[in-house]
């Protein structure tokens, strides 16, 4: 008999190219040596925002004997999140109806484990974030691929319509998208409510659209973000400060139900027994204490998007096919080579560390995160143009 379950076995087995890169790539043997130019996920190079530390350290001195006690949702972190999200999107989002979470990682098992049962299906749009199809399977639905459109990544509305059946549960899509950089527009959101206001009724039962938006905030070019929950009532809302902070390492977001939804007092207090039963999926105390002030503070999305300009620019100077993203950490280039993993690989020979497209169903394209350093990008870009150079030579 095996040792583990079926369930994580199969659901591993989804990781498939994921775990292949970060176990058995020249990046998993190399990447975290000194000089090397990291590209590959959105982790900080260039220390946290500033007042970060100075606010973990004030949250960290007691207030009281029970400072450290078992805390779920502190209902502080609740009103902060409540009246961020309304001057975001203008909804009067109820405190009780924001679960802190460790993360928008812990967010999204958390609403699986509450919405769907064995035979369910939650349809997810690909390219995906690495782990939405393990995770889906993992909370034991079954997860359903929906490609985006390639000619703008945009969300297909027509290939939504017709992978829904009556056992779907739940739609995920992620806005702004990780790894295209699209921001759906407000049309493409307002059409998918239609469809799935008009798929409930028709199957009679609630079609939930599960929102994640990790990079709501990291936003290029005086672009607005669009929330689906503004759209459609039986949205949850999946956030992490991880982005905007740039400090995913200390993990704290939020699931938020808004005020229009139906069954919101049922859902919550499912949400509260299954963030108990998938681990204690609440943020620490410390980070809840301080996030009245971390809610102000953010990475410098200024630099970010000049570092956006620069490397689009050059890699286009220097003959890369890409679109300019408008959102989040990632530019997505083609690969120069059909097998991305190849020319991946050929750039880790010099110490550049990029993610092969395949890792998120992007096969000939490769990704890299914004988030490696304005003197890791000066040691790279030579590196981009002499690697397509030697395979045009
Ligand atoms: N969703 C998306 C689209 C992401 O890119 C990430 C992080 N890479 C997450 C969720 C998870 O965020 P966290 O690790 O902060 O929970």
């Amino acid at each position: 008999m095996p040792a583990s379950s079926r369930r994580i076995q199969d659901a591993t087995t989804r990781l498939g190219p994921f775990l292949n890169f970060f176990l058995n790539s020249t990046f998993a043997r190399e990447g975290r040596r000194p000089g090397a130019c990291l590209f590959v996920t959105g982790d900080p190079q260039e220390g946290p925002p500033a007042g970060f530390v100075e606010s973990l350290q004030r949250a960290a001195v007691p207030h009281n004997p029970n400072w450290f006690g078992y805390k779920n949702s502190e209902p502080a972190a609740q009103a902060i999140v409540a009246a961020s999200l309304l001057a975001q999107t203008g909804l009067e989002y109820l405190p009780d109806d924001i679960a802190m979470t460790n993360g928008a990682f812990a967010g999204l098992a958390t609403l699986f484990l509450t919405l769907t049962d064995p035979g369910d299906e939650v349809i997810f749009n690909s390219p995906p974030w690495f782990f939405y199809e393990g995770m889906i399977a993992g909370g034991g639905a079954t997860p359903v691929r929906v490609r985006v459109r390639m000619d703008n990544f945009d969300l297909d509305l027509a290939a939504i319509e017709a992978a829904l059946t009556p056992r779907t549960r739940a739609v995920l899509v992620n806005t702004p998208n990780n790894p295209t950089g699209r921001i759906y527009p407000e049309d493409t959101l307002r059409g998918l409510a239609d469809l799935l206001t008009t798929a409930s009724a028709r199957f009679g039962h609630p079609i939930y659209l599960i929102s994640d938006e990790a990079y709501n905030r990291i936003l290029y070019d005086g672009r607005q973000h669009h929330s689906p929950a503004k759209y459609y009532a039986n949205t949850c809302v999946v956030y992490t400060y991880g982005k905007t902070l740039l400090t995913p390492g200390q993990r704290m977001g939020y699931i938020a139900l808004p005020p229009a939804m139906p069954d919101r007092a049922e859902v919550r207090a499912a949400i509260f027994a299954a963030q108990l039963l998938v681990g204690f999926a609440f943020p620490n105390a410390l980070l809840q204490y301080a996030l009245p002030e971390l809610e102000q503070q953010s990475i410098d999305l200024s630099r970010l998007q000049r570092r956006r300009d620069r490397v689009v620019r050059a890699l286009r100077g220097m003959g890369y096919e890409m679109h300019q993203p408008e959102a989040t950490f990632y530019v997505l280039p083609r690969s120069p080579l059909p097998n991305d993993g190849d020319f991946t690989e050929r750039l880790a020979a010099r110490q550049v560390f990029v993610l092969p497209g395949l890792a998120v169903e992007m096969p000939g394209y490769f990704r890299i995160s914004l988030t490696g350093s304005d003197d890791m990008v000066d040691r790279a870009l030579p590196v981009f143009a002499e690697v397509l150079a030697s395979l045009t030579a």
